[in-house]
């Protein structure tokens, strides 16, 4: 970055904080973005007179709504539900909801932003959103999560639609909670449409959605490693995570002959050491997605270490692959990481690095992928199963496969070509560019709209 780009960075950002304070998390995803796009973006006069970055980072629109709802015991407790609409310019509003206690507009509004540049990566005709609520399902019963999800449709059901918005999952809302959401939906408007994704094969879902994030990113990271001259089979990868994406990346590593050394969550890590294999994996995944049980509790058996409170990033390991949350992975877990030789960070879910954790990466010449680029594949069936929606039509397995293996190359190439030319390839550049230049574009074309 030249000495002009960084000054005018710097201002950019003291700006961005003075109108959106105390959001840490929107703040940072902004930052990283400008640090790969500044340089360009100086040199677009026609761009800066019309303030496409000054648009680019405010959403369109930020809804913040009530959600009542009853608990078991006749109680009524009260939650707060968002839908941050973030951009529009290249399709309608998508991206996931999440429900979780830790959630506020910061966190929404980083993602967002991230959904935007992720949603542009794909090149599907598909605008960024995200949304959900400060409600945890863990430790409610079906019925109470029921009265919850209903109620919180209630409010969004004003806000979305196939030409409009169409949210999908993200932590704590997964397959139960998209059924839900998406049968209330159509009690209140009488209208089917593919107004959700990530629903049931049998109501509209597409045939390998629950995967696509974690096969995605797999698929993302044979790229890396071929770029790198090398291959997945015999590689130690060490996942963070033991939710739908670290599961189902380590279903496609185990089957292309790699070592998934460990899965983990917010109790800690489980370490097996000579690799998982597809029946461990199956417990686990009862374990944690059916049964809604923590790793901690997980019976263990010969070669495998439950090291309780800790993050898998001490292991000795080929590849890291965060999937848990975001921030994860901080500077002395890269630390850790460079001091092993880790060859390679491909990430699986959005932003799991800290600021700090991805310049010692950079330091010390070791390729990351972001998430923007590398989990994109879940979004990316999410706009084939609206495709699939508006046709009427299903597709198999196979092809869904198929498109998603595409767009994962492409992906890649685009990272590939856009980054600038340093020893390693620098795919958060890559990225950053490829994803920002074409809704820049678009916004520059839409003049002041
Ligand atoms: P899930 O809710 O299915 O799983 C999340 C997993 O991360 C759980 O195992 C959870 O543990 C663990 N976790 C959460 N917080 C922490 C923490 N602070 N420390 C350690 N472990 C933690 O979510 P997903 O797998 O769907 O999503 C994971 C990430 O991937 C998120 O960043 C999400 O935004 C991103 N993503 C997901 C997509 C998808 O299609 N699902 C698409 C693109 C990105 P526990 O069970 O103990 O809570």
């Amino acid at each position: 970055m030249t000495k002009k780009s960084a000054k005018f960075r710097e201002e950019f950002l003291a700006q961005l904080k003075e109108t959106n304070p105390n959001q840490p998390e929107f703040h940072q995803a902004v930052g990283e973005v400008l640090c790969s796009v500044t340089d360009w973006y100086l040199d677009q006069t026609d761009m800066r007179k019309n303030a496409v970055l000054e648009r680019f980072t405010e959403p369109d629109r930020s809804i913040k709504f009530r959600v009542a709802w009853e608990d078991d015991d006749g109680q009524i407790q009260v939650n707060r539900g968002w839908r941050v609409q973030f951009n529009q310019t290249i399709g309608p509003y998508k991206g996931g909801l999440r429900f979780a206690p830790s959630v506020n507009e910061s966190v929404f509004k980083f993602l967002g932003f991230e959904q935007t540049l992720k949603n542009s990566l794909t090149r599907l005709p598909m605008g960024g959103a995200k949304g959900g609520a400060d409600f945890s399902p863990k430790g409610k019963s079906r019925r109470e999560v029921g009265r919850f999800c209903q109620s919180f449709m209630q409010e969004l059901y004003r806000h979305i639609g196939t030409d409009i918005d169409i949210p999908a999952g993200d932590i704590g809302v997964g397959a139960r909670e998209i059924s839900i959401l998406f049968g209330h939906y159509l009690k209140l408007t009488n209208k089917w449409t593919g107004v959700l994704t990530g629903k049931g094969c049998d109501f509209g879902g597409s045939a390998g959605r629950t995967e696509a994030t974690g096969y995605g990113c797999i698929y993302f990271l044979c790229h890396m490693l071929e770029e790198a001259n090398c291959e997945i089979a015999d590689k130690r990868i060490a996942i963070s995570g033991a939710g739908n994406v670290a599961l189902h990346a380590a279903s496609k590593a185990i089957e292309l002959d790699a070592k998934v050394i460990s899965l983990s969550d917010s109790s800690g890590t489980l370490h097996i050491k000579d690799g998982l294999d597809h029946e461990m994996l199956d417990k686990i995944e009862e374990w944690k997605t059916t049964k809604r049980e923590s790793l901690a509790d997980f019976k263990t058996g010969k070669g495998v270490k439950f090291l309780s409170d800790e993050k898998p990033w001490s292991l000795e390991c080929d590849i890291a692959l965060p999937c848990a949350t975001q921030n994860e992975l901080e500077e002395k877990d890269a630390k850790k990481l460079v001091e092993q030789k880790v060859m390679m960070v491909c990430e699986g879910a959005n932003m799991p690095l800290t600021a700090d954790a991805q310049q010692v990466l950079r330091d010390a010449d070791i390729p990351h992928a972001p998430g923007k680029a590398s989990n994109a594949g879940g979004v990316a069936v999410s706009g084939l199963e609206q495709s699939q929606n508006a046709q009427r039509l299903r597709w198999d397995a196979d092809m869904v496969d198929k498109r998603l293996r595409e767009i994962m190359k492409t992906i890649h190439a685009d990272c590939v070509e856009n980054s600038p030319k340093r020893k390693i390839i620098d795919y958060r550049d890559g990225a950053n560019l490829t994803g920002f230049r074409r809704v820049a574009d678009a916004m520059n074309a839409f003049w002041h709209s």
